[in-house]
């Protein structure tokens, strides 16, 4: 699974980091996730939580910001945001256009701690 993999980086990177800062739990963690990024956040969820089992994240919560698809339009001089990912067609003119300026995202947006008492 596509997304077990992603969820064990993530785990990785943040207990890597979270320890380097000494803290004892970590309350949540919020990604960015674009509409082009091809992981569904159910399995992501799924993923999540077998991934954190035993570390200072178990029991945490995953909040997944999904963003959709923006490309920039030539023809109108604007970014516009699509609604799928099926057509990469400005929804204002309708021209084609393969300038994407925001999908790809699968990065952590933050992260949320509990300080230690
Ligand atoms: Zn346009």
């Amino acid at each position: 699974m596509h997304e077990l993999s992603i969820v064990q980086s993530v785990v990785t990177t943040v207990t890597e980091a979270m320890a380097e800062r000494g803290v004892v739990r970590v309350q949540s963690v919020r990604l960015r996730v674009g509409a082009l990024s091809g992981v569904v956040e159910g399995a992501l969820q799924f993923g999540y939580e077998i991934a954190t089992e035993g570390t200072i994240m178990e029991g945490s919560r995953l909040e997944v910001v999904a963003l959709p698809v923006v490309i920039y339009c030539g023809t109108c001089s604007s970014l516009a945001e699509l609604e799928g990912v099926q057509s990469f067609r400005c929804p204002t003119c309708g021209t084609p256009s393969g300038d994407i300026r925001q999908g790809r995202e699968l990065e952590i947006e933050s992260v949320e701690i509990e300080e230690a008492a």
